[in-house]
């Protein structure tokens, strides 16, 4: 039989106050209202039923400092009431991180591990032992583990948890939700790097009434994610948002992925640093990553007025706004946001990507949207994987 609307109306806004407090507990019941804008019968209604499950807690609200009045009984998420265990599989490490409800990280643990190296068996078996290893050591957390996720850099198509091609992987096509869905019981979310920092980000207090907006991640790589209608877009084949991958110019400098002149080959770290090794004596590098300490020293060249390099990152601005201008052009959304290791770099590149813009499109289209960067932290990837995996708690 069908579940009845009505059934399926109460689990919704269930899982819109859940979703509410994660991101703004603890508060008041009456915001609880004001945030999801259901009735204060709905929300009495379904808080009381999340209490007696123990999903949420009563917490006091610090007391005034006047000290007068009762002090306000607010409610929040109970952090241990369940817990995801994220995993973010990069070149030749894996990074496994514990989270709870509220979506912290409680625990990580890194185990090097050499990724190229091993056929799809091979790889799942690892994968498998590292999180069983991993969770032994909390073994009351794993009787309240409720999902798992993985990010991974490359391309991915999230229906079907397959990792189409990855730097970290030295095969195509392979499938990593299955093995680990058998051995832990539980659903498994797989993403990409730039979707859970765009997750991440949607998930922030200052963006939760921002539901339509694009990230744009740019260091080693150049990703993209997109937020449309207030959740994470993955388009059909579940690929979608590779920005990094789509072309300034086609007969353009080569891109890590095969082809040439995509935006990437502009501007992520490896394509500023080999054009900026044409012309100018810099230390050499691993090709396809240079360290950050690198990366630093050239975006100084530019602070301190080099002329090579102010014109290198003026042209990869410009890139980077024709590319912008096409995300504007297509989605009109509230926010393009750009972030990633290269946001070191935004002021040096920020004249170039209003001029990229200003040359793409008519004043219309470009309408009002902020081109904000967001400062870039190692955690984000591994607090969106978090989050997307938490989406299994209902
Ligand atoms: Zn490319």
């Amino acid at each position: 039989m069908k579940k009845t609307d009505t059934e399926q109306i109460r689990a919704a806004n269930r899982v819109d106050i859940i979703n509410a407090l994660r991101v703004f507990g603890p508060v008041a019941r009456v915001d609880i209202g004001r945030i999801t804008k259901l009735s204060p019968a709905t929300v009495t209604a379904i808080t009381s039923e999340l209490a007696g499950e123990g999903v949420i807690e009563e917490v006091n609200a610090p007391t005034p400092s006047t000290g007068r009045g009762r002090p306000r009984v607010l409610i929040d998420l109970n952090p241990n009431h369940a817990c995801v265990l994220g995993i973010k599989l990069s070149i030749n490490e894996i990074r496994l991180m514990l989270g709870d409800l509220k979506g912290n990280i409680l625990a990580e643990s890194v185990v090097t591990a050499k990724t190229q190296a091993h056929d799809q068996a091979s790889l799942n078996e690892m994968l498998v032992s590292q999180a069983q290893r991993f969770m032994a050591d909390y073994p009351e957390q794993a009787q309240r583990l409720v999902s798992l996720g993985i990010a991974i850099q490359g391309f991915v198509d999230v229906h079907a948890g397959d990792v189409v091609w990855s730097p970290a992987l030295n095969m195509r096509h392979v499938n990593l939700t299955r093995a680990l869905e058998e051995a832990f019981n539980c659903p498994v979310e797989l993403a990409n790097d730039a979707n859970c920092i765009a997750y991440a980000i949607h998930k922030q207090p200052d963006y939760a009434d921002c539901r339509d907006f694009a990230v744009i991640m740019i260091g080693y790589g150049v990703g993209g994610g997109l937020i449309v209608g207030g959740e994470l877009y993955s388009g059909h084949f579940g690929a979608a948002a590779e920005f990094g991958h789509t072309k300034f110019s086609h007969e353009g400098p080569q891109c890590a992925c095969g082809k040439r002149g995509c935006i990437e080959a502009y501007v992520a770290d490896y394509a500023l640093y080999r054009d900026a090794s044409a012309v100018m004596d810099l230390p050499a590098t691993d090709r396809r990553h240079p360290s950050e300490k690198q990366m630093g020293r050239l975006t100084q060249l530019a602070v301190d007025g080099d002329a090579a390099a102010s014109r290198l990152f003026h042209q990869a601005g410009k890139a980077l706004g024709f590319g912008i201008a096409n995300i504007l052009a297509l989605l009109s959304p509230q926010k393009v946001v750009v972030t990633g290791p290269g946001v070191r770099a935004f002021e040096q590149m920020q004249a170039g990507i209003v001029e990229g813009i200003d040359d793409s499109l008519i004043p219309e289209l470009i309408g009002r949207a902020d081109i904000d960067p967001y400062p870039w932290s190692l955690d984000m990837t591994g607090k969106g994987i978090i989050a997307l995996a938490l989406k299994h708690f209902r």
